[in-house]
């Protein structure tokens, strides 16, 4: 639990020249843009140096770089960033730089409830709320003696699917298996992925209602991971396990996508009920988050994974997806954000969008 004050945290910031900083990575470039789109400044906290590639994109360049020697240096540079009034937005290479700990006691306001991270961090937790929720997970199989269907083996805490892989017997898992780490056996779920963007405020009332707040479903895509996606250009899966090759799940780009549109209403219902859930548990996940999902040949979801902030896969969408076309002409999910903070700030509820 943070218990950081927002409020005591904001009463020394000039809330008209608020100033959206990220780290420069992962969705920066959008998060900048979106934030230029909406009249903000930007800051770049950049690791080690000033990073030369945003000089090649001026309208996705901070206004300014601030740079730091690692990740987990930022916390102590809470102060200097207060008096440049800044709002962190926190994207996955944020929070996983920095870990848990340090994200959670930064001394500066952050976009988003921080308490979502116990939730969606803790495998056992993310389960009580999904499930809670009412949607349906992939299967979990908790002694391996009795891997009897097809399942994925995932590490806990792993970067971007590193070393997770597929088993369909007992004996396929032990030998692949590390065992110095701790993992998690899911039944491997056939059907086609979609992980889908979804905007939540709690403080406006213009999209799919809430109890209280609205939803907004940006955008969607599917992730590339190699080599799982493209592993069938050398041969069939089974015929490379013989050979020793495996298929690996590490995410190296995203691809945009739509989905049937009678599936919609579910992706609604979905969503609705997870951020209900949120609110209940521990006081809602706030702005974006993505649903990691499969859909299954009987049109059924099931829910993998939930991320809680900005996703990667909504960098397809700098100018609009599909669905965000239907919101405003031009709307990516860093600029809904910074519309999200000029919203509460005019309204003076800022700290019901930031911790
Ligand atoms: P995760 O770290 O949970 O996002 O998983 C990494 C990748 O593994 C996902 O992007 C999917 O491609 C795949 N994956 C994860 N869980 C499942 C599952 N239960 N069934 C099928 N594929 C999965």
């Amino acid at each position: 639990m943070t218990h950081i004050n927002i409020n005591d945290m904001l009463t020394s910031y000039d809330k008209k020249n608020l100033v959206i900083a990220t780290v420069c990575s992962h969705s920066s470039l959008q998060i900048f843009n979106g934030a230029k789109k909406e009249g903000f400044k930007t800051l770049g906290i950049s690791i080690g140096e000033r990073k030369k590639y945003y000089d090649a994109f001026p309208h996705g360049k901070p206004d300014e770089f601030f740079i730091v020697d690692k990740y987990k240096d930022i916390v102590n540079y809470a102060e200097e960033l207060k008096e440049k009034n800044v709002i962190i937005i926190p994207h996955g290479s944020f929070v996983e730089y920095l870990g848990a700990e340090k994200f959670l006691t930064l001394n500066l306001p952050t976009f988003g409830n921080r308490n979502v991270l116990m939730w969606e961090s803790d495998r056992k937790k993310e389960r009580t709320w999904l499930e809670g929720a009412g949607l349906t997970m992939p299967k979990e199989i908790k002694d391996p003696k009795e891997i009897n269907i097809p399942v994925i083996v995932k590490y806990h805490g792993a970067k971007g699917g590193k070393d997770f892989f597929i088993a369909k017997t007992y004996d396929e898992f032990s030998k692949r298996v590390k065992k110095d780490k701790s993992y998690t056996i899911q039944e491997f779920v056939m059907g086609t992925r979609y992980y889908l963007h979804y905007f939540y405020s709690p403080i406006q009332n213009n999209a799919y209602r809430l109890t209280k707040g609205s939803l907004q479903l940006l955008s969607m895509d599917r992730r590339d991971e190699t080599t799982i996606d493209e592993v069938q250009r050398l041969g069939s899966i089974a015929e490379l396990e013989e050979l020793g090759i495996h298929p690996t799940f590490v995410v190296t780009g995203n691809i945009p996508i739509v989905m049937r549109e009678s599936l919609l209403p579910n992706v609604f219902e979905m969503g609705k009920a997870v951020v209900e859930k949120s609110i209940k548990l521990f006081g809602g996940v706030i702005g974006s988050f993505c649903l990691e999902t499969v859909v299954t040949e009987n049109l059924e979801f099931k829910v993998f994974e939930i991320s809680a902030r900005i996703v990667a896969g909504t960098n397809p969408y700098v100018s609009g997806s599909p669905y965000s076309e239907f919101i405003q002409p031009d709307l990516s999910t860093g600029r809904r954000i910074a519309q999200e903070i000029k919203f509460a700030t005019r309204k003076k509820v800022l700290d019901k969008i930031l911790t």
